[in-house]
């Protein structure tokens, strides 16, 4: 089969990898509808993050072509999602909401296991793993917001979700990339009554608004931490949600969050939490990788119901040919997230 190869930073490129087949009773081969690229692969492409020279992407949606004996939940003609890591969902950790420690899960697309940037996948721990999408004849906006719920909707909500954001809330939302818009998206449908987005980029700051957004701070820094709380009364958000990673990002939504809240973080870290600080505010933090296949379920039934539309964040679509400019619509933030069209439904 074709599939994206990741051969070095800057080099993605479509090549054949062997045709996925059943090899333990619990897979199922999966015929890849679309797939993406996830801010987190951008650290692979640019050398900041290391990776396995084979196989990448982490996000997709398919039709299930092949179970083994042992799958269950799923079916041959299936439509699924697949949440970003495969899990058993029955172990503690699983079953405790941290679907990314399960002993017997795993990645896809790590350079071994087969990546959603690919025509097919095989599937490990199918039958816990896949959600199966009710319904047939899904139009194409439809498709790609349950593609959003493969990773970056799903670490949206998370990262709301873990921050306690409730009806009524003030959330500010640091980031405006695909994640940080998703995590918009999340606020307002968890109830947030106003939702302030850190953005500078025009197209994002409309995405944000669509999403939600009630107010929109262009400004970096102390800047932004004063505008934040000039707009709450000096007080300070009820949820401040970290979407991006920078040291930056990080002192803002610690800065910007009000004593007594706690601070979703979701940003891969590459800087502190400011740990005497947030003891004398009685602030917390919570976050992590999202347990995506947790949520799936039920932010499925609001894309197919159109309560929520998080396939928006896809501003550039190519096909597995061009895979490369994928990559470097991204890198160049001309693309806020690449979509990729692998096959048909
Ligand atoms: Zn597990």
């Amino acid at each position: 089969m074709r599939a994206a190869i990741f051969s070095g930073p800057g080099a993605v490129e479509v090549g054949e990898r062997p045709d996925p087949v059943i090899q333990e009773p619990t897979d199922a081969v999966v015929r890849v509808v679309l797939g993406c690229v996830c801010g987190s692969d951008l650290w692979y492409y640019r050398g900041e993050s290391p990776h396995a020279v084979g196989s990448i992407g982490h996000e997709f949606i398919g039709v299930v072509e092949q179970v083994g004996a042992d799958v269950r939940g799923v079916r041959p003609g299936d439509l699924v999602v697949a949440p970003f890591i495969y899990s058993d969902m029955s172990c503690p950790h699983c079953l405790n909401g941290s679907t990314i420690s399960c002993p017997v899960g795993g990645n896809f697309g790590n350079g071994t296991v087969d990546g959603g940037q690919g025509e097919a996948v095989r599937v490990p721990l199918a039958g816990s793993t896949l959600v199966p999408v009710p319904g047939s004849g899904h139009p194409d906006t439809v498709l790609r917001s349950l593609l959003a719920l493969s990773d970056v909707m799903s670490t949206g909500h998370h990262v709301a979700a873990v921050a306690g954001v409730k009806k009524g809330d003030t959330v500010a939302v640091v980031g405006d990339g695909a994640v940080g818009l998703c995590a918009v998206l999340a606020s307002k449908r968890l109830g947030a009554e106003r939702v302030v987005a850190l953005s500078r980029h025009a197209d994002r700051q409309e995405i944000a608004r669509e999403f939600g957004a009630t107010d929109v701070i262009e400004a970096r820094g102390e800047a932004a931490t004063e505008a934040v709380l000039e707009l709450t009364g000096g007080i300070g958000a009820d949820a401040a949600l970290e979407c991006v990673g920078t040291e930056q990002s990080i002192a803002t939504a610690f800065a910007v969050a009000r004593p007594g809240s706690t601070v979703g973080i979701v940003g891969v870290p590459h800087g502190q939490v400011p740990f005497v600080e947030t003891f004398f505010r009685n602030t917390g933090w919570r976050g992590g990788p999202a347990p995506a296949r947790i949520y799936i379920p039920e932010l499925l039934g609001d894309v197919l119901d159109g309560v929520i539309n998080p396939g928006r964040v896809f501003d550039y679509e190519t096909d597995l040919d061009h895979i490369a400019d994928a990559y470097l619509a991204m890198d160049e933030r001309r693309a806020i997230k690449s979509l990729v069209r692998i096959g048909e439904v």
